[in-house]
């Protein structure tokens, strides 16, 4: 079945559209985080970040950082996230490859909070050991 992105690509539903080319489309996120919040999408369905090769992630990125720029200069926006949700167990709703670019204002509590864990004697170099490229 086709990701409702792919529908969007297609011209089926409608988006707000931010810029298109022959890799990718960016688009305002229907329930933004803040308003202008965007969405870079790739035009061919990697259903993850793990799929996509890296030619189509650096060419996002580089869109990814052009609405970075515009949020910023257009939104006055004090910083942003640049956000890829990884699979489902990571809270990716669409299994489409996207990059999220929100825009974010000094206090407007919208960090989103992860509850952290501590490390415990050895384990930090253990997992150094097993993660080391
Ligand atoms: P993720 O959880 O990373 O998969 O994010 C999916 C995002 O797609 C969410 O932030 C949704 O609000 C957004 N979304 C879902 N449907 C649409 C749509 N029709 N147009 C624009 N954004 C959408």
């Amino acid at each position: 079945m086709a990701t409702v992105f792919e529908k969007i690509i297609a011209g089926e539903i409608p988006s707000v559209k931010l810029w298109e080319d022959s890799e990718c489309i960016a688009i305002l996120d229907i329930s933004p985080v803040n308003k202008g919040h965007a969405l870079v999408i790739s035009k061919k369905c990697y259903p993850t970040f793990t799929d996509a090769p890296l030619e189509t992630l650096s060419h996002m990125m580089a869109i990814a950082r052009r609405i970075d720029a515009k949020q910023r200069e257009v939104l006055g926006a004090d910083g942003t996230n640049i956000m890829i949700n990884n699979s489902p167990a990571s809270g990716q709703e669409v299994p489409h490859l996207h990059i999220h670019v929100i825009p974010r204002y000094s206090g407007d509590g919208k960090t989103p909070v992860f509850s952290k864990e501590a490390y415990s004697g050895d384990e930090a170099k253990e997992y150094g050991e097993k993660l080391h490229l």
